[in-house]
């Protein structure tokens, strides 16, 4: 008999939300966190009564109902809807691409008037979509493309749009109605108090070591538990055996200003290549704050080395193969399972993460 049942790896979502249930089912789970810190990205750090979100902006949005009633059992969420300005050397448009947009662009007004510039424009795209720029300039022309898309993705991915893969753009949506509802989903907001709260409540009860690396001792942290729920990056496990799969990385730089409104919204892309960081997130507006400072977050993309935080999965073929030969060492593994944006190098949204996490616990416990 060992001491616990599970150590889970990582205290992000995936783990938090495991190591919930599993507790909740009477096992006993040790969580090891790597930071000095809880809840992995989502991590929000309070300054000023302003909840900072510490790497980066997190907006909660899904269409999952089970996902969205199960995190809020743990916190309630605001009201928040965003909706982001690009700000394209001055001229500032309405995100999501919409009829403001496409307004604000060619002062068009009907519906009607937006589809016949945009089809005249995607006419130089003659077959499927190959690639990132393809792919934004069939669905949204050479303007838009040109102004809103190409410096920003170039920035974001460190490679030409010729060179991405053209699913990364399909997260974005494209409406002919005055809507700039950066999101789809049904239900969207802001954890009231911030993100904390929500994996606080998660992991009430638990056992969690914080900094303390499992990939430094792995041998001696195995013997603690019958199985592991490992959230962190499966190349390291492994010790990089094959050789590192690729991300991208950001490096946040937070500044505090004297002001009660910075910007007049939470975030604003930097949409053309001169700017070196891609957006500026102004903290307060996540939770409608009132404070007479303010906080915000300028967002720098970079590449990416060991042993500095991962952010984004480099999603090519090259990645994707190394990853599958990854997944085959994972599967002679005994006692361990692999999960979250780490452990499955995915570009996860948050309740994409919640759900995963929720299927092994109907798989595991
Ligand atoms: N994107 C863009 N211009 C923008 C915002 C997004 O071209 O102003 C594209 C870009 O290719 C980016 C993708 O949409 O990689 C996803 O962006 P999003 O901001 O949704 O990604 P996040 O970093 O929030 O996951």
């Amino acid at each position: 008999m060992k001491q616990y049942d599970y150590l889970v790896v990582g205290s992000g979502l995936y783990g938090a939300v495991f190591a919930h249930e599993a507790h909740l089912k009477g096992k006993k789970c040790l969580v090891l966190e790597k930071r000095d810190h809880l809840g992995g990205n989502i991590y929000c750090q309070n300054r000023d009564g302003i909840n900072i979100h510490y790497y980066g902006g997190h907006i909660f949005h899904t269409s999952n109902k089970i996902v969205w009633d199960y995190v809020n059992q743990f916190v309630e969420f605001n009201n928040y809807v965003n909706s982001p300005i690009a700000n394209y050397k001055g001229e500032l448009y309405n995100l999501p691409f919409n009829m403001n947009t496409f307004h604000q662009m060619w002062g068009v007004i009907t519906p009607q008037e937006a589809y016949d510039k945009i089809s005249e424009q995607r006419d130089v795209i003659k077959n499927e979509p190959q690639n990132l720029e393809e792919q934004a300039i069939s669905l949204v022309g050479t303007d838009i493309y040109e102004k809103l898309i190409k410096g920003y993705t170039e920035k974001q991915w460190g490679r030409p749009c010729t060179e991405l893969p053209a699913f990364i753009i399909k997260r974005l949506p494209v409406r002919y109605i005055y809507d700039n509802n950066y999101f789809n989903d049904r239900y969207q907001g802001v954890p009231i108090g911030g993100y904390n709260v929500l994996i606080d409540n998660l992991l009430e009860g638990i056992e969690v070591k914080m900094e303390c690396d499992f990939n430094a001792n792995q041998e001696e942290w195995k013997a603690f538990a019958d199985k592991i729920i490992y959230t962190g990056a499966i190349d390291e496990y492994f010790d990089y055996k094959f050789g590192e799969l690729e991300y991208r990385g950001l490096r946040f730089e937070i500044e505090k200003h004297d002001v009660e409104n910075y910007q007049g919204v939470a975030a604003v892309n930097y949409t053309d290549r001169e700017t070196p960081y891609t957006r500026i997130i102004e903290h307060k507006h996540f939770e409608f704050g009132k404070q007479p400072v303010s906080y915000i977050t300028k967002e720098y993309p970079a590449d990416w080395h060991r042993g500095e935080e991962a952010y984004y999965p480099v999603n090519n073929t090259k990645n994707h193969d190394l990853y599958e030969k990854y997944v085959e060492l994972a599967k002679a593994e005994t006692n361990i399972i692999f999960g979250g944006r780490l452990g499955e190098y995915k570009y996860y949204d948050m309740d994409k993460v919640i759900a995963s996490a929720l299927d092994l616990v109907a798989k595991e416990l």
